[in-house]
């Protein structure tokens, strides 16, 4: 073998040998082999050989015995990297550390093991939350009329709030040992969706007592007589609850609450006790007008040392349950926040609680801040998905409809290309929520996802508010008119709630995501820093050790990996399956080993800068997050059995999310501070350029945006989701029945509009043409009865609603003052 052939093999070899994550024993004793190898084919002489060994040995051996690196190699770094660990305050290494990791972290890791996806089973409906759904939600939803509560009443009705509180819609997380409905997040989804498909303001109510707040707080952490007491009365109704964190001074920085708890003893009934006073000023708090107990959030104090250290006073956030009715506290008042469901501020002056309302009792003083780390999943993994992926369901169906029945130009407007781009879209990402909510929900049953429910809460989000806004764009004038015909106006009104709430969007993308996934989901980090923070500094200098030299071999096996598979077409990449999806999933696993080795290299170049660098951070936030999302679609695709219909949905999704992949990672090479390393990086992500993707073709938002107008399999699985009033008086009814007598009466329909325009058909009015199309032979008779029926039905479909001057002024309090738009009895043909 000539020496060239040689190195080119030997080459080979070491890059696969990094390709394949092999140890640093083999890859030490291979660049030996190799050494050798050349100095057998005597392409190195004695010299070089004599050289090149007194390199190779000390480095060899101290690489590879570990007391010897430790001593030698480990201890300086380990030493440098203590030292730059930023300080980290007891809230902020709680928040890091609450929570699990879940698939997220495969893509992360850049190495996904698919088995994992592929293995996870959906969450499926027990009989009785189906049953929940088919009876007692959809009894819920008829008592619904969306108008009247926003406009007319400001409130549910009464009865509303009684059938809630009596068929335990706000106990569908609390266990049924203690009389709760004890649903898995997956149905708790999925009521709280259907609701939200009719009443927004609805679906938040029955949301909130089943997220973050009393019941749940109880049920984790509750002492037994906590759970005794309270949640039998959550469970029944007869308690309403809340959760006060927020205040004037304090939003996204929730852990710089200034509210305050101060320890102290009383005499209470003639016997002392240890009790806290609080002083404390909340707004935005969801159901503070009608809540008869508060979940607060404040800070604790001790100065006196009464808990029995008479050195510590300053405990840290606590929460406590504080009933409405205590002395001093200011409740009932409320805000308007663009929907009518019940918010408002709590204030309180000099209130006195025993220290048995302490959330878990006196153990848990100060540990509230974990606690509501923990228990943010509920809020941000189940119930603004499920109303993410409501609208986008509702939209999807009635968007659909309306595209199809409403023409201009003597066209459906859905034909137009420029609102196919739209529709399309709408039906993508609808898709796409639908993917996400259901694995995020089945994630949320397995574990406390934390860095998968924060990509969720953000991303679903932000898919809701674009579906909105591009279905606006499609209905043009029928959804900006409000009054009872409009199915969209209140979800436009009150997007911005869901995108403020539990984590306001642009500090959860820009400092949440990629923040906590960096630490949690790596393979390597925490256990560095957990390395660095261990008091035993022998132990410690032992696990970093191990982790470092792990992490080094991670950055240079996913640097390889990227590159490879970069250029080689993605073709040695692994795909779970075979057919439609299989290049998607390549190009996915070529993705997220780039993003492990990108996310490496920030960490090392920036290290704690990159926090503060949040146009970078984000960039990486929005790469793990297309990655898990985009997965989310594969998993939904194949498990529903590769339907042709959802093909173009699943194409359109991924495609999607590929793109803003790419466009994330190039924007953060090129924005990169270092711009040498930027290129480097670039270069590894995309070593041929950025190659095909280019984000969903024109076919395939074409192919979608069509299905659209369909009852396409997709389309029907929603629509055994979403709650549809019966007949033609109900807002959504109203508009998918007449698309639906529209596609009875297609292609004959169309045809018949083309031969009036043509001048084949003539007449006056639409029965004269009707009759004049039967007798030339141009349409049968069952055609021209069956237009004939869709004709007042389309009409009645396009009105928007108008009222009386006064029955606006006076805010709907005079009633019965809309003026229904009447029916005409002849129509004019709508070519
Ligand atoms: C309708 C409604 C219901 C609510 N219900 C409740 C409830 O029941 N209980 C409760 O305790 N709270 C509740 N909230 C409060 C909600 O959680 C807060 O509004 C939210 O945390 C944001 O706080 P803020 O509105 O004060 O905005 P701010 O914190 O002032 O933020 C303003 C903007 O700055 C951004 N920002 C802040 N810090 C950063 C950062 N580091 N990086 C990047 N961007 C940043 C935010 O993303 C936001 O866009 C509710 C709010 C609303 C509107």
């Amino acid at each position: 073998m000539s020496n060239s052939l040689f190195a080119v093999f030997s080459a080979v070899v070491l890059i696969g040998l990094v390709y394949s994550g092999a140890n640093l024993l083999t890859f030490t004793a291979a660049i030996g082999a190799a050494a050798l190898g050349f100095y057998a084919l005597g392409g190195l002489g004695e010299l070089g050989l004599i050289v090149f060994a007194a390199i190779y040995l000390p480095i060899a051996v101290v690489l590879n015995v570990p007391g010897l690196r430790r001593g030698v190699l480990t201890a300086p770094i380990f030493k440098a990297f203590s030292k730059a660990l930023p300080a980290m305050s007891p809230t902020e290494k709680d928040a890091l550390e609450a929570g699990d990791t879940w698939w997220e972290a495969e893509m992360f890791g850049g190495k996904p093991d698919w088995s994992k996806l592929m293995n996870v089973k959906y969450t499926e409906l027990t009989a009785d939350e189906k049953s929940f759904l088919e009876n007692e939600t959809e009894e819920l939803c008829k008592m619904l009329d969306d108008w009247k509560i926003n406009f007319e009443l400001k409130d549910l009705p009464q009865e509303v709030w009684d059938f809630m509180g009596k068929k335990k819609f706000f106990a569908m997380l609390i266990a049924k040992e203690h009389g709760g409905l004890g649903f898995s997040p997956y149905a708790q989804s999925c009521v709280v969706a259907k609701i939200a498909t009719r009443s927004l303001t609805a679906s938040v109510t029955v949301m909130v007592p089943n997220s973050l707040g009393p019941g749940e707080l109880i049920m984790h952490y509750g002492t037994q007589e906590q759970k005794d007491y309270w949640l039998p009365r959550l469970v029944d109704g007869r308690e309403i609850p809340c959760f006060g964190l927020t205040g004037p001074e304090v939003g996204s920085d929730a852990s710089a609450i200034p509210d305050t708890g101060v320890v102290v003893k009383r005499v209470v009934n003639g016997k002392e006790e240890l009790g806290v006073v609080l002083n404390f000023s909340k707004r935005y708090i969801t159901l503070a007008p009608v809540a008869t107990v508060v979940g607060l959030a404040f800070k604790l104090k001790d100065p006196e040392g009464l808990l029995g250290d008479k050195n510590k006073v300053d405990y840290g956030i606590t929460c406590a349950l504080l009933p409405a009715d205590t002395p001093n506290v200011q409740i009932g008042r409320r805000h308007f926040p663009g929907a009518v469901f019940m918010n408002g501020p709590i204030i309180g002056n000099d209130v006195y609680i025993p220290l048995t309302s302490i959330i878990g009792g006196r153990e848990m003083a100060g540990k509230g801040w974990r606690m509501l780390v923990e228990c943010l999943s509920a809020g941000r993994g189940i119930s603004l998905p499920a109303l993410s992926a409501a609208s986008g369901w509702g939209m999807y169906l009635a968007t659909g409809a309306y595209a199809r029945i409403r023409r201009q130009f003597k066209m459906p407007i859905g034909r137009f290309e420029g609102v196919q781009e739209a529709t399309g879209k709408i039906g993508g990402l609808t898709y796409k929520l639908e993917a996400s909510r259901v694995l995020t929900a089945t994630a949320c049953a397995e574990c406390a996802p934390s860095v998968v429910t924060a990509m969720m809460k953000y991303h679903m989000t932000e898919m809701m508010r674009e579906i909105i806004l591009r279905s606006m764009d499609v209905h043009g004038g029928r959804t900006v008119i409000l009054g009872p015909r409009n199915y969209l106006g209140q979800a436009y009104q009150a997007m911005p709630v869901a995108i403020t709430v539990e984590g306001a969007n642009i500090m959860t993308r820009n400092l949440i995501v990629f923040g906590q996934g960096a630490i949690r989901c790596h393979p390597w980090v925490l256990k560095e820093m957990q390395a660095a923070q261990n008091p035993n500094k022998e132990e410690g200098l032992r696990d970093f050790d191990k982790a470092f030299f792990g992490h080094l071999g991670h950055i240079f096996n996913r640097a390889m990996r990227a590159l490879v598979l970069g250029l080689t077409g993605n073709r040695l990449a692994k795909s779970p399956v075979s057919g439609p999806m299989a290049d998607y999933a390549k190009a996915i696993e070529r993705r997220s080993a780039a993003l492990a080795f990108t996310a490496d290299v920030a960490m090392g170049v920036l290290g704690g800068e990159l926090k503060r660098r949040e146009r970078l951070s984000a960039r990486l936030g929005d790469v793990l997050s297309h990655l898990y999302m985009a997965t989310a679609v594969l998993k939904y695709f194949e498990t529903n059995g590769r339907l042709a219909d959802e093909l173009p949905h699943a194409q359109w999704a991924i495609e999607d999310s590929l793109f803003e992949i790419d466009k994330a990672l190039t924007e953060f090479n090129r924005n990169f501070p270092n711009k040498a390393v930027g290129k480097l990086l670039n270069f590894v992500a995309y070593p041929l350029g950025m190659g095909k993707t280019k984000g969903p073709s024109d076919k395939v938002n074409a192919e979608v945006a069509e299905l659209l107008m369909t009852r396409n399999a997709f389309a029907n699985r929603l629509l055994d989701k979403v709650f549809v009033g019966e007949g033609l008086s109900d807002p959504t009814g109203r508009i998918l029945e007449a698309a639906d007598k529209l596609l009875s009466i297609e292609p004959g329909y169309s045809n018949f509009l083309k031969a009036v325009s043509s001048g084949k058909v003539v007449g006056e009015g639409l029965e004269a043409q009707l009759k004049d199309a039967v007798a030339k032979n141009l349409i049968s008779p069952d055609l021209a009865q069956g237009i004939r029926e869709y004709e007042p039905i389309r009409f009645d479909a396009i009105l928007t609603d108008d009222f009386s001057k006064d029955y606006l002024r006076t805010n709907g309090q005079i009633p019965d003052e809309i003026i229904e738009a009447k029916p005409v009895t002849e129509y004019k043909a709508a070519a």
